[in-house]
């Protein structure tokens, strides 16, 4: 059976394929058959360490890495129709996820063609990476996303989030997107459809479930010399101020009027341990896996950190950063470490 809608004919699970998901069983065969549909990009229970950029997290009960814009489409339909718990990632850079994995479906957009028109402007799929697009605009002395040259991630996480960085941020030379709403369809949509705000678009609140599949920005002609060196004074202050290794970005926000850095400093925890993870000795607003960390070692820190300038200065320090709460009771993740693959 095949639904025209958007830009795609898209097929749907038949009436016989229809499985009961109030069971383990029901999710365990509706992934199995999305991962047969989908043989060169699926695997079952597939670890996600590899894939996030701070290399924590267990696995995936079915992970796709979609390397096009039709799989990506495709898998999030098959999902969306069998009534699979699903969720699309970009670089894996600001998610920590959690040592029990994820359950349902976890798509890693890999799709990333990207087009440099005449006129400054550039189309790309959401799952190209921020940096080399931000070079390459950089180089054609193209203007806009000069700030961007060293932020980690896809253009699609990007856009969720509203990455910022030396007072740019992508919100402000996004001009179009395509976006795949819930109910499967792909609609064409402007800036405003986002509603973005500091760090923050429409798609960051809970359960909305949209998803960005490609980007359109305009730029604007500039001093290719003077792009270049203001591009490389952001990675040399991003190379001073930040540390480098496993990290997710900046941790906690800044409160109004101060820096979580400065307030984690003050409190006496530049360096701090929890196993694997340590307070970094460099920026105290980032946690580093040191070597082995988990997402249990990740969390206490975060908790440890938030009681003592809670009790020391009376601050609430919020995350910046996403943590995925646990999703299965503890033993339930399968002992097996190997993805399972289904071709
Ligand atoms: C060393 C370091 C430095 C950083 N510096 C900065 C900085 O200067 N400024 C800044 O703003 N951030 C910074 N970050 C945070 C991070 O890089 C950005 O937020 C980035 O834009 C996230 O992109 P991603 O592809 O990795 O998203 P992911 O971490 O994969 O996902 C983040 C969220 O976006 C959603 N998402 C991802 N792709 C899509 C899509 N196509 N459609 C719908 N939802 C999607 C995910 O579901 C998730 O909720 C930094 C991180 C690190 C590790």
């Amino acid at each position: 059976m095949t639904i025209a809608a958007g830009d795609t004919d898209y097929e749907t699970l038949s009436a016989e394929q229809t499985v009961s998901l109030a069971s383990g069983d029901g999710l365990a065969a509706a992934l199995r058959r999305i991962a047969g549909a989908l043989p060169e990009a699926a695997a079952l229970n597939a670890p996600l360490d590899r894939y996030a950029w701070v290399g924590i997290g267990g696995p995936a009960d079915c992970l796709v890495v979609a390397r096009e814009r039709a799989t990506l489409v495709r898998a999030v339909r098959l999902a969306q129709q069998a009534g699979v718990p699903w969720r699309v990632y970009g670089g894996l850079t600001n998610v920590l996820v959690p040592d029990t994995g994820l359950r349902g479906l976890v798509v890693l957009n890999r799709a990333r063609q990207v087009r440099f028109d005449d006129g400054c402007r550039v189309v790309a799929d959401a799952g190209a990476n921020v940096i080399p697009v931000a070079r390459a605009a950089v180089g054609r002395g193209w203007g806009g996303l000069t700030w961007a040259v060293g932020l980690p991630g896809t253009l699609g996480g990007a856009v969720v989030n509203n990455a910022g960085a030396f007072g740019g941020e992508i919100s402000r030379v996004l001009t179009a997107a395509d976006v795949l709403l819930p109910d499967g369809r792909v609609k064409p949509v402007s800036p405003d459809w986002f509603e973005f705000r500091y760090r923050y678009s429409k798609l960051k609140a809970a359960g909305w479930g949209g998803v960005v599949l490609s980007a359109t920005f305009q730029l604007r002609p500039g001093d290719p010399e003077r792009l270049a060196a203001k591009a490389a004074a952001y990675t040399e202050r991003r190379q001073r101020t930040q540390p480098p290794g496993r990290t997710l970005g900046s941790t906690f926000k800044n409160p109004p009027g101060d820096y979580a850095g400065r307030l984690i400093e003050a409190a006496g925890l530049k360096g701090a341990r929890c196993g694997g993870i340590a307070v970094s000795e460099h920026h105290a607003n980032f946690l580093i896996n040191a070597g082995g960390g988990t997402a249990a070692d990740f969390r206490a820190l975060v908790d440890r950190i938030q009681r003592a300038v809670g009790e020391q200065f009376g601050v609430v320090l919020e995350p910046e950063i996403e943590m995925v709460p646990d999703e299965r009771p503890p033993g339930a993740a399968s002992s097996s470490s190997e993805p399972e693959r289904t071709h």
